[in-house]
């Protein structure tokens, strides 16, 4: 709910003393500008904006966000002065636009958006047309003469209040909106031969039906007239923009991206101008480039005869806007002068909306296009080369999560070729995506809950299908073109999604989909390639994007791949910036090779026990935990030995002279053993000892809460030999590949140290083998020593644990689960309550919990730094690839963060941002 605003900040009205709440705009004057989003909400301020620059906006006005907060705050009411304010508005929209509301010869209609600070897209209401009532829809039909466009306007508005005021709307079990349902029964009485014609074909007199019908639905629903009056409409309609922005859909789409609850949303309302006059008038949504793929070329959409409504409401398939060039040439020539004007007034690629009417162009919308990651990558290399903004905006603009695209898989190539088209829809999301079909949101969301990879499957989605979108990994549709609003969100949320595959003919009572004589049924597989539209039937399998096949498999050059080209000029850029370093958290060779081509400066976690599993590794590793004492212990050890070694040695190959934190066995040690009879069996056939013994020794081993338990530097402290082997492996392995003339930096790292002792006696022990190893060896090695701050008293004894600590490296991951006291495996059961009833914005394993973990590690910085000026700082927990955690390590100061391979552009380009920043 909205937080008191503090008003004070407002202008004050011209006429009263009351704060300025409603902000006009027309004939190129403005009371706002494209500064005030916070007050007028992204829409109004741009609309104030293009009204400034001159392009063709219809007048209109502002009410602000303040009004909203107002609203929350006083149970629904609005301030006194407002009514006032909103009048005057109205008398000025009237004096621009040259007619009257409600009048009786040439009645002004007008438009209610919403518009918050950030836009969303489709998750709060609009309603068209208001003004209309029986008497001033025979004026605009007499005035327009144009029986059918008056009565057509009519139906839209009586539709869109009836739903969006008065909540008239599916019921729980009915699968189709109400008032749809009376269209296609009325159209099934009027062309019973062919039921699914479509709306243009429905006459003035068929309409008229439709108002009446449509009335007479709104009584029998919700028990009330719709309202005549235009004034009273413009309340209602204020008061459902404003209650629309604590709808569910909002409500989710704001958790999801962050969007602060507080905010609230403006109201606009502007004169109509109308696309459905006829064949010379229509509404189109487009974008200054495409916001798929990031060409710099006029892309979108159009819709003859048609509100803007119809567009992105995904209902009728519309044309690409290209197709003006032939239908309406010097409407055209106007759109691309005005995608001109507007890059190079707002510096960005814009997503606008706009109506011709009878010819005549109408700017309703422009704001900051959504666009993929490959686009939004694209775009900003582009507009820098451009001078339209420099490197810095470049790298700020860009959501350093949307990298993770350019590293998302395609379709294999050959799988691709042997499988068939079965049909193709527009391609709205890039990407590749198989999985299993769903034709419901809430199941969709169920089998993604169960593990499955789900594809969701609408006729149309809309934007209620919000958590179904979220749990798939692709979005399949029969209608819609690419701005709808499923479109849209896919592509912000990297979903896959082809949308308007008119072959599709989905039954949602059976739950089958049927195109080109095959049947699919809920659970089947598809798969769908968001970059081409194409469909096609069962998995198929996917490959390597551009990204991974020039930098990993090599398979592929810089040259013959343009998106690999702008990635690397944007990382190039990042570099350039970023203060801090960053590693990765890589466990084989092959897997630090990758980290390194993606830009890794080291390794910063090297969890040894997953090398543990491979090969027969796993039989020593439980020779060693069945052992009853030190001796078996020790020939189990020397048997790992061996295997620890080769991998040390070949980590610090690919390293070529980075510096590799290598950490001592963490787990519990119960993880690695069978907890079966037939593997326990197995096991001690292998081992040559008793099952007795093994299920013995198992049981000693039980603990009640592992992740408390026997695990960390605990480990080393009770078995010194197993940190001992450890240490052999890692010096023997750094003597090796010195010997070869390679550089080595290891760096031993003891994990979950809590009291300085511990560190003191594992480093102790490490540095005993160093020696020894150095002196058998006759080598000079350079290493370092230092420990995981991952609980919460190293936190607040580091000033101690750094005495002996050469280094200190957050494991973000335990910190979290220690200091928040949730299980980091089983907190998923609750979470997400506590992130609806906003206990928790975020995940506070995936999203670092500044106020809490952050301030423990901001003590730990302190503390470290007082006992050790120069002592070296980082990150290791998964918290270390994501933006806003990163932004947060480098106002700490740390060195570097570690993250997984994949995440490493990602890494890199938050770091950039956090350094611009400062
Ligand atoms: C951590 O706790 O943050 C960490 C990196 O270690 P692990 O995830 O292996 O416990
Ligand atoms: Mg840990």
């Amino acid at each position: 709910m909205p937080k008191k605003s503090k008003s004070s900040k407002a202008k004050k009205s011209p006429s009263s003393k009351a704060p300025k709440y409603v902000y006009s705009f027309g004939n190129g004057k403005a009371d706002g500008n494209g500064k005030m989003k916070s007050l007028l909400g992204g829409k109004g301020a741009n609309l104030a904006e293009m009204t400034r620059i001159r392009l063709p906006v219809p007048a209109g006005f502002t009410i602000s966000t303040e009004v909203c907060t107002y609203f929350y705050d006083h149970k629904r009411t609005y301030p006194p002065a407002l009514d006032k304010q909103i009048d005057e508005a109205i008398h000025k929209m009237e004096v621009a636009m040259g007619k009257k509301f409600g009048d009786l010869k040439d009645p002004l209609l007008v438009a209610v958006r919403s518009g918050a600070r950030d836009s969303m897209p489709g998750m709060m209401d609009t309603i068209l047309n208001l003004g209309l009532n029986d008497q001033t829809v025979r004026a605009l039909a007499e005035r327009s003469k144009n029986e059918r466009f008056a009565y057509d306007c009519y139906r839209r508005f009586l539709q869109m209040y009836g739903d969006v005021v008065m909540g008239v709307q599916k019921r729980p079990g009915e699968e189709h909106e109400p008032f749809e349902v009376v269209i296609e029964e009325l159209k099934k009485e009027l062309f019973p031969k062919d039921p699914h014609v479509s709306d243009t074909k429905l006459d003035a007199t068929a309409l008229r039906t439709l108002t009446d019908r449509f009335r007479k639905l709104i009584r029998e629903r919700t028990g009330r007239d719709f309202p005549e009056n235009p004034r009273e409409q413009l309340r209602g309609a204020v008061g459902a923009v404003f209650g629309s922005w604590n709808n569910e859909r909002a409500i989710i789409y704001r958790r999801k991206y962050n969007i602060p609850h507080e905010w609230g949303t403006a109201v606009n309302v502007q004169a109509m101008v109308f696309g459905n006059t006829g064949n010379d008038s229509g509404s189109g949504v487009s974008f200054t480039r495409d916001p798929a793929t990031g060409e710099k070329v006029l892309y979108g959409e159009f819709l003859l005869n048609a509100q803007g409504e119809d567009v992105v409401a995904g209902v009728r398939t519309p044309e690409p806007v290209l197709r003006l060039q032939v239908e309406m040439p010097e409407v055209f020539r106007q759109l691309q002068d005005v995608r001109h004007t507007l890059e190079s007034h707002f510096h960005d690629m814009q997503d606008f909306e706009f109506t011709v009417e009878q010819g005549r162009l109408f700017m309703l919308q422009t704001r900051n296009g959504k666009r993929t990651g490959f686009a939004a990558v694209r775009i900003a290399v582009e507009m820098v080369k451009e001078k339209l903004i420099s490197p810095d905006d470049a790298i700020r603009r860009i959501p350093a999560d949307s990298l993770s695209q350019l590293l998302a898989p395609v379709f294999d190539a050959s799988a691709r070729k042997t499988t068939q088209v079965i049909a193709r829809g527009l391609p709205a999301g890039p990407g590749a995506a198989s999985g299993k079909i769903y034709f419901s949101a809430n199941e969709a969301e169920a089998a993604a809950q169960r593990g499955e990879k789900v594809l969701l499957v609408r006729v149309e989605t809309s934007p209620e299908d919000i958590r179904g979108l979220l749990a798939a990994e692709g979005i399949l549709t029969a209608r819609g073109g690419v701005s709808s609003h499923a479109a849209l969100v896919a592509r912000q949320m990297g979903k896959v999604c082809v949308c308007g595959a008119s072959e599709l003919q989905i039954d949602y009572s059976t739950n089958t989909l049927h195109v080109r004589g095959q049947n699919f049924r809920k659970g089947d597989f598809l798969s769908i390639d968001g970059t081409t539209g194409e469909i096609f039937p069962g998995e198929v399998k996917t490959s390597p994007s551009d990204v991974v096949r020039v930098l990993i498999d090599k398979d592929l050059t810089p040259a013959e791949s343009p998106i690999y080209r702008v990635f690397a000029q944007l990382m190039q850029w990042a570099d350039q910036r970023r203060t801090m370093d960053v590693r990765a958290n890589a466990d084989q060779p092959d897997q630090v090779g990758h980290a390194v081509a993606f830009g890794a400066q080291g390794v910063g976690l090297c969890r040894t026990e997953h090398m543990f599993f491979e090969g027969d590794r796993i039989d020593h590793v439980r020779e060693m935990i069945l052992a009853e004492n030190a001796d078996e212990r020790g020939k189990a050890l020397a048997k790992l030995l061996p295997a620890q070694r080769s991998d040390f040695a070949g980590i610090f190959k690919a390293l070529k002279g980075l510096p590799a934190t290598i950490r001592f066995l963490d787990p519990p040690l119960h993880e690695f053993i069978p907890h079966d009879e037939a593997s326990q069996r197995d096991l001690a056939e292998k081992l040559g000892i008793s099952v007795d013994r093994v299920a013995r020794r198992v049981k000693e081993l039980h603990e009640f809460n592992p992740m408390l338990g026997h695990r960390g530097c605990r480990l080393g402290i009770v078995y010194p030999e197993i940190s001992e082997m450890q240490a052999r492996a890692v010096f023997e392995a750094a003597a090796e590949v010195q010997a070869a003339g390679i550089k080595v930096r290891p760096e031993i790292m003891i994990p979950l140290v809590g009291f300085p002792k511990e560190l003191e006696l594992q480093i102790a022990l490490v540095h005993q083998v160093a020696a020894r190893v150095q002196k058998e060896r006759n080598v000079k090695l350079s290493y370092l020593v230092g420990t995981m701050i991952e609980i919460p008293r190293a936190c607040v004894v580091a000033d101690e644990i750094a005495k002996s600590a050469q280094f200190f490296s957050f494991g973000t991951n335990d910190l979290t689960q220690t200091t928040l006291g949730m299980s980091r495996d089983d907190a998923g059961s609750f979470l997400p309550r506590y992130q609806e009833e906003e206990i928790v914005r975020q995940n506070p394993f995936a999203v670092l919990d500044q106020g809490g973990v952050g301030k423990l590690m901001e003590t730990a910085v302190k503390l470290g730094r007082a006992t050790r000026k120069d002592i070296k700082l980082g990150i290791c927990g998964e918290h270390g690839g994501e933006p806003d955690s990163v932004k947060f390590c480098h106002q700490l100061g740390l060195a570097y963060v570690s993250c997984s391979p994949f995440r490493l552009p990602i890494a890199r380009l938050a770091a950039a941002q956090a350094a611009l920043k400062n």
